[in-house]
């Protein structure tokens, strides 16, 4: 998605705008300093003319008027520094709540497309004004020297284009160098990271050497982009070396030839080459400026295409509230649907084709079939993670379209394969930080799941922090963490992707009785991996590349000698556990 320039630019207005006084005192302070930069060399030239004047007078005045404004050029730029600060993080904290508020509503064909974190950078309002900076100061000091003598302005007006072009191409020829080597290193992370999150898969099948010979090639790459990419910065630095000396050169030669003629005193000599001195730093800082800005509109830009991005899937404008029932009433009816963010359309293929079911209030409904066979995208559907784009599916009746996302999220529980955690207390794990629901509540709720054991063990009983992933934790618990959290939030509807993994059978038992009390009193659809927790299905579906191969009772399919389920319970479900 292309979004013109013009949206990125009314974005930073739009963070920027609420600081609007605070921008103008940085704008001030701004020029109070570039006034007082571009004063500084006339002062001195001042002060050079009088003292070499025949009758040297008033000398302690300027020194002492000099020295002033040095102090309050010191004061603008450390207050402007403050300003900019303050600006920069107060515009960037606004965008970064925006943007995360505006990311958890998107839908997951977004979440699966960028990777978190990348997205945000900081509004550096002071660096937009630094660059203003810069320009006004190059601009003023060739003003002031057209002002002196035109030659020299001319002189110097060249002198600046000609910096500019050569430091623009040269950076051109050595970008490429850094962008390498920057690549390179990045590689070496990259390897090292996997290496290092798989460090036990390496060790226990013996692929030591095979890592280290990688890690050789890598970092004998990045030796060679970087020798490269430094011979090209040196470079780069000499070229500006030699393009400054003659700038210098010009000036002192023109200076000295004016001086000659009676043109000039030997204080605008001084106020000439001080100029220069500062054309010379302000033009290597722009240079290095616009590449800052070429980034920054890159990373603007960004922000902007994500602020834009609408959610496919959206609430309705006129909800329709759920009745009070507890357990739900579930039907699927003629489903079809694909994921559309593939990149070939080959692979657009349908990953679920005209499925129907209905699951009547109370009942569970075993969910079979290989893997890849489309179970995980057909619960995704009930949340309306994503839309079906053919049939409906509704809940109590009602098309879930035309229900408030969070009522639905309300109504309907999930326990995943893999249990996330987040870096807090076990209490706001459980609760998702809802400060409402009791500490009692939450007691009773670990204690009937078995894990009052492992609370008692953890030092600061509810209060305990976990760590963010599923670290410290074994699978069982993680598991029924994850359950103990749907009991807290009490939906009609539970979804259970069973986790494929054995566990020890202790474990798995005390598993077993979670589910048997979460499923008391609701609808369940699972997604099941082991035999017991089929057993517990009213009704079996099994699904092959996303069609019903099979549906019906348990009890029926079972007593069928030519069912895929019969089969299936005879060969002790091996077919869909691999
Ligand atoms: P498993 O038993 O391994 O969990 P599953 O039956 O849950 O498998 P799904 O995860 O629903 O299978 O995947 C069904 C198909 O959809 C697969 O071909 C998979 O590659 C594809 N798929 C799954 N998730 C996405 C996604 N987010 N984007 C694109 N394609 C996906
Ligand atoms: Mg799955």
């Amino acid at each position: 998605m292309k979004i013109p320039i013009g949206s990125s630019l009314s974005l930073l207005w739009r963070y920027l705008l609420p600081n609007k006084r605070k921008m103008v005192l940085l704008f001030a302070l701004l020029f109070v300093n570039i006034g007082l930069q571009l004063a500084n060399p006339q002062i001195l030239r001042h002060f050079i003319d009088t003292a070499s004047s025949p009758a040297p007078g008033e000398l302690i005045w300027i020194a002492a008027f000099f020295a002033g404004t040095a102090v309050l050029g010191n004061i603008a730029s450390g207050f402007a520094a403050y300003v900019g600060e303050d600006v920069a993080w107060s515009a960037t904290n606004a965008l970064r709540a925006d943007l995360v508020r505006h990311t958890l509503g998107l839908d997951m064909t977004f979440h699966k497309m960028h990777t978190a974190g990348e997205m945000i950078e900081r509004i550096d309002s002071q660096f937009v004004v630094k660059v203003c900076g810069t320009f006004v100061l190059m601009f003023g000091v060739l003003v002031l020297m057209f002002f002196e003598d035109w030659r020299i302005g001319l002189t110097m007006t060249i002198y600046a284009l000609l910096v500019l072009l050569v430091m623009r191409r040269a950076k051109g020829v050595a970008v490429p160098y850094f962008k390498d080597q920057r690549q390179a290193t990045a590689d070496l992370s990259a390897f090292w990271e996997e290496r290092l999150s798989g460090l036990e898969d390496i060790r226990s099948s013996g692929a030591e050497s095979h890592a280290m010979r990688m890690q050789a090639g890598l970092m004998r790459t990045v030796f060679s982009k970087s020798m490269r990419a430094t011979f090209f910065g040196r470079f780069l630095f000499s070229a500006a070396i030699v393009l400054f000396a003659i700038g210098n050169s010009a000036a002192i030669a023109s200076g000295a030839a004016l001086l000659g003629l009676g043109a000039v005193t030997l204080g605008t000599v001084y106020l000439i080459f001080d100029y220069t001195g500062t054309l010379s730093s302000n033009l290597r800082m722009v240079t290095e400026q616009l590449d800052d800005l070429q980034r920054a509109s890159a990373g603007i830009e960004r922000v902007s295409e994500l602020v834009h991005m609408r959610s496919a899937v959206q609430d309705p404008a006129v909800p329709v509230a759920l009745a009070e029932l507890h357990a739900a009433h579930l039907c699927f009816e003629d489903v079809s649907f694909a994921y559309d963010d593939n990149e070939s359309a080959a692979d657009n293929a349908p990953v679920l084709q005209s499925v129907s079911f209905e699951l009547a209030p109370g009942k569970v409904l075993g969910l079979l079939g290989r893997t890849g066979s489309g179970k995980t995208t057909l619960t995704r559907l009930l949340f309306r993670f994503y839309d079906p784009v053919r049939g409906r599916v509704t809940l109590d009746g009602v098309d879930l379209r035309e229900l408030r996302i969070g009522d639905l999220r309300k109504r309907v529980g999930l326990v995943t394969q893999e249990v996330q955690l987040f870096q807090a207390s076990v209490r706001d794990n459980l609760t998702f930080f809802d400060a409402s629901i009791s500490d009692e509540r939450i007691l009773h709720v670990i204690a009937e799941l078995g894990l009052t054991d492992w609370l008692g063990q953890l030092p600061k009983g509810l209060d305990s922090e976990l760590e963010s992933g599923a670290g410290g934790l074994s699978a069982g618990e993680g598991q029924l963490l994850a359950f103990a959290r749907v009991f807290l939030a009490d939906p009609g509807l539970v979804v259970l992707d069973e986790a494929s993994s054995r566990l020890d059978p202790a474990t798995e038992q005390r598993i077993e009785r979670a589910v048997e009390k979460l499923l008391r009193g609701r609808t369940a659809l699972i997604i099941a991996h082991h035999l017991t927790t089929v057993q517990r299905a009213d009704d079996i579906l099994i699904l092959q590349d996303g069609r019903i191969l099979e549906y019906g009772p348990r009890r029926e399919l079972a007593a069928r000698a030519d069912s895929r389920f019969a089969y299936l319970l005879r060969t002790g479900l091996q077919e869909v556990l691999v």
